[in-house]
C-alpha cells in the first residue's frame, strides 16, 4: 500500500512539473525566446562554455541566464560579469531544476528584449535529464576528462539532449580517453544529436558551437 502511495505522489509531481513546463514554454514561445537547458556533471565546464558563448553572441543575440546553483552564488557572479541579466536559483540541497522553480523566476526578466534564455542545471548527469523545463532544446557538457564511458553510464542525459559539447578537448594528449569511442556511444544513443568538440581554453570548436545556436534562434 506505502508503495502504492508512492507511485502515486511520484506520478502527480511528474503531471505538475509538465503543466508548469508547458506554461514556461508558452511565456517563453509569447515573446520568441529560445531557451536552453545545459547540463552536465560538476566541472565539466558548463560555467565556462555560457560565458565564452555570451561573449561570442553579444553582437547576434541577447542572452539571459538562470543559473541553477545547490547553495552558492558562484556562477551567477561570474556570469553577471558579462553584463547579461541573470537570476540565481539556490535548489538547497535539490540535485536539479524543475519547471516549477523555473516558472517562479521567469517575471524576473524583461522577455521582450531577450532572444536567448540559457537555463544552467545543477550539475549533474542523472536527474537533469528526466526534468522538463519547458525549454526549447537539452544541452549536454561532457568533457574528457570525465572518462568515456560515461555515455554508456548515463544514456538518458544523452538520449534527450540535441546537442552535446565535448569540452576539455586540449586535453586530449594528457588523458587516455578515447575521443572516437565517447562519440561513438553517444551516437549509438541518439543518432540525432549534434556533437561540438570544444575547447574553452583554447576557443577550439566554438565557433561551430555558436553558429549552431545562433541557427536556432531562426527556426
Ligand atoms: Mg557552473
Ligand atoms: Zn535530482
Amino acid at each position: 500500500m506505502a508503495e502504492k502511495q508512492h507511485v502515486k505522489v511520484m506520478s502527480n509531481l511528474r503531471a505538475a512539473n509538465e503543466a508548469q513546463a508547458e506554461v514556461n514554454s508558452i511565456t517563453l514561445h509569447k515573446h520568441n525566446v529560445f531557451s536552453f537547458n545545459l547540463m552536465g556533471s560538476p566541472g565539466a565546464g558548463k560555467t565556462t562554455l555560457l560565458e565564452k558563448t555570451i561573449n561570442m553572441v553579444k553582437n547576434n543575440a541577447k542572452m539571459a541566464v538562470i543559473e541553477g546553483d545547490i547553495y552558492t552564488s558562484k556562477d551567477a557572479d561570474r556570469i553577471a560579469q558579462h553584463g547579461v541579466p541573470v537570476v540565481q536559483i539556490n535548489t538547497g540541497g535539490g540535485c536539479h531544476l524543475d519547471a516549477v522553480m523555473v516558472g517562479k523566476v521567469l517575471p524576473q526578466f524583461d522577455l521582450a528584449t531577450l532572444n536567448i534564455l540559457v537555463i544552467e542545471n545543477v550539475g549533474n548527469l542523472v536527474c537533469p535529464a528526466d526534468f522538463n523545463l519547458g525549454e526549447d532544446c537539452k544541452v549536454t557538457v561532457l568533457s574528457i576528462t570525465e572518462g568515456d564511458d560515461k555515455p554508456a553510464k548515463y544514456p538518458l542525459i544523452f538520449r534527450n539532449s540535441q546537442a552535446v559539447v565535448i569540452n576539455k578537448i586540449d586535453l586530449a594528449d594528457y588523458t587516455d580517453v578515447n575521443i572516437d569511442n565517447m562519440k561513438r556511444d553517444i551516437l549509438s544513443i541518439n543518432p540525432e544529436i549534434k556533437i561540438f568538440e570544444v575547447s574553452c581554453r583554447t576557443n577550439q570548436g566554438l565557433e561551430q558551437w555558436c553558429n549552431w545556436l545562433l541557427d536556432n534562434l531562426r527556426k
